[in-house]
């Protein structure tokens, strides 16, 4: 399921094909994508919009237009991009909306389970719906120690299920939770507002760590997360416990365990990620 790093290495793929262009055609083939508005309104409102930058909050993608509207992408469980500099795009019985730009580009989106969703937004819609969703993005130099404390602050929750929420922090998934947690050495069920100043600092070291080594992998392809030009990221060669029950713990050589957290399957350290201190 994308994430930060995986967003984020589409959005640096797509930036230079898409600023500066229009969308000359735009067709959808699946109204799960554009629910509750009719696949028919959202094609006519992106007719001959032009993309003035791609950005990224949190998981969402978002193109702004020159008009001031914009398109905003959630790649959900399974979603992608596809980019054919020359137009041509494979058949792809999966391919819920196709768009051909001035420059006889083709962008596609692909998506297996259809729990991808694209939205347009008029101008100042934007800010006031994502402020409504999403907490600080944890790249940005402004997100520090103190800003994650307070958020995690009073929380009986697991401190896992505390950095999935989105308004915590933006972003941050089930991969990179749990990659997060091992480098930070905290066990992801401890309640939220248990961790220390210490471990809260290492928590906010650890979150920014594990989401810059993805994006400088260009995201983990586990089966449906591509770049747009199709290729695979390289992310999950890099994994530390995600996906590793049984296989040594790198630090110190116990094996990974996996339970539930949250609801999804957790992978950690049972020695260096301990739930009593
Ligand atoms: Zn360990």
């Amino acid at each position: 399921m994308p994430e930060l790093p995986e967003v984020e290495t589409v959005r640096r793929a797509l930036a230079p094909v898409l600023v500066g262009r229009s969308f000359q055609r735009v067709r959808i083939d699946d109204a799960r994508l554009t629910r509750p508005f009719e696949p028919g309104g959202v094609v006519r409102r992106l007719r001959g919009e032009r993309v003035a930058g791609v950005e990224r909050r949190g998981k969402y993608l978002v193109l702004r237009f020159d008009s001031g509207r914009s398109l905003l992408v959630h790649l959900r469980m399974t979603g992608s991009l596809r980019h054919a500099p020359g137009g041509r795009l494979d058949s792809d019985a999966y391919r819920r909306a196709l768009v051909r730009l001035d420059d006889g580009s083709a962008l596609g989106f692909r998506d297996v389970r259809r729990f991808g969703t694209w939205l347009v937004l008029e101008p100042g819609e934007l800010e006031p719906y994502l402020a409504a969703r999403l907490g600080p993005e944890p790249l940005e130099p402004s997100f520090r120690g103190r800003d994650l404390a307070a958020r995690l602050a009073g929380r009986r929750a697991p401190v896992k299920a505390a950095i999935l929420d989105q308004r915590t922090v933006a972003g941050v998934g089930n991969i990179y939770a749990d990659e997060a947690l091992w480098r930070a050495r905290v066990h992801p069920r401890r309640e939220a507002r248990s961790l220390d100043a210490g471990e809260v600092q290492a928590l906010h070291r650890a979150i920014r760590d594990a989401l810059r080594l993805g994006i400088a992998r260009q995201g983990s392809t586990l089966t449906d997360y591509r770049l747009p030009d199709g290729a695979p990221g390289g992310m999950q060669d890099e994994f530390r416990v995600y996906g590793r029950e049984g296989e040594p713990c790198e630090r110190c050589g116990t094996p990974v365990e996996r339970t539930v957290v949250a609801g999804r399957g957790t992978w950690y350290c049972p020695a260096c990620q301990r739930l009593e201190a």
